[in-house]
């Protein structure tokens, strides 16, 4: 029997307030409720043999009840807590509330330095480390961004959604592994810059290549095709779909489809992510199921036993992973 290839598996949760994602944002008056799920999904998670990584945003930080739900396993060395930021509830908020400015990219530089600053500040007095992780709220980096985050002492960004792009910004070309972002275009390799990491979440599809039906894909959501919803169509015939390692969005046969292709891809770090506002049902309008919290703890346990048929699991938090692959990579 040929010996099974070692794969890192990495699981973050950003771990934030719950609203309605279709509505406002909210910027103050928080409900956190979702986060009296965490001790529970965190327990899960460490019986499973996971090393969770949390990217807590600031209105969870900044709230003791939240914090001292969390301690606890935090301070047991369980997880790695890490740095999430909302600009719309993270102060100082001295921009307008809009779906433009919900986007980090599109914020003037010295307003990010001044939310990053007070959001580090937060979480290193709320949990007793510094955090040395970060994503952005809604996906996207760019190179300031990146070297703001390197000079405020982070070495792993994990903002990049591959196959995803909106009006404000784009994540198409990047690398689906680890790699050393450039400052000058974030998608783009600088072997040269080796003070942070881009950690990429796990998305792909169910064919083996691709970029082939990524492009396919672009291509049919694009005029002159939009009329007869050909996507839909190749979804629901299982021609081909777009997959995300996210058991709010993915069912387990899919996940492990996409498992299935990057392997054979050599992918070898698996990097699973979540909302912890998802785990409430009904929370964010986003997960339509009667029992969110159990949906998604059947298909996190339902991944992780099938990836430990197909490789030798090294669980680990994401600036671990990160870690190690810089040592494999000889930096
Ligand atoms: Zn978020």
């Amino acid at each position: 029997m040929n010996k099974k290839e070692s794969v890192d598996f990495i699981l973050s949760i950003d771990t934030e307030e719950e609203w309605d994602w279709s509505g406002t944002f909210p910027t103050r008056d928080f409900r956190l409720d979702n986060i009296k799920l965490i001790p529970e999904l965190q327990e899960m998670c460490h019986a499973l043999g996971i090393r969770t990584t949390y990217f807590v945003d600031h209105a969870v930080a900044d709230n003791e009840e939240s914090v001292a739900l969390m301690k606890p396993f935090s301070d047991r060395g369980e997880c790695e807590i890490a740095a999430h930021l909302h600009p719309w509830c993270n102060p100082p908020i001295d921009e307008e509330i809009n779906e433009r400015n919900s986007h980090v990219v599109n914020l003037d530089i010295a307003l990010v330095e001044k939310k990053l600053a007070e959001l580090t500040v937060t979480l290193e007095t709320a949990f007793g480390c510094k955090p040395t992780a970060f994503r952005t709220g809604r996906w996207g980096i760019d190179g300031p961004i990146l070297k703001l985050l390197a000079d405020y002492g982070y070495t792993v960004d994990s903002s990049v959604y591959p196959f995803y792009s909106n009006e404000f910004f784009t994540c198409q070309g990047a690398s689906l592994n680890p790699y050393w972002p450039s400052f000058s275009d974030s998608l783009k390799e600088d072997r040269q810059q080796n003070r942070i990491i881009e950690m990429p979440v796990t998305v792909g599809f169910n064919r083996v290549n691709f970029e082939l039906f990524n492009h396919l894909q672009e291509k049919l959501s694009n005029k002159p095709y939009k009329w007869f919803h050909p996507i839909g169509l190749a979804w629901h015939t299982g021609i081909f779909k777009k997959i995300y390692l996210c058991p709010e969005m993915s069912t387990t046969s899919d996940m492990q489809s996409l498992i299935d292709k990057s392997l054979i891809r050599g992918q070898r770090v698996f990097h699973m992510y979540l909302h912890s506002s998802s785990l409430l049902s009904g929370a964010t309008g986003f997960m339509e199921s009667k029992d969110a919290f159990n949906d998604i703890a059947i298909r996190i346990t339902n991944i992780v036993k099938y990836l430990s048929t197909k490789a030798e699991i090294n669980f680990c938090t994401i600036t671990e992973s990160a870690n190690q692959y810089m040592k494999r990579d000889g930096q």
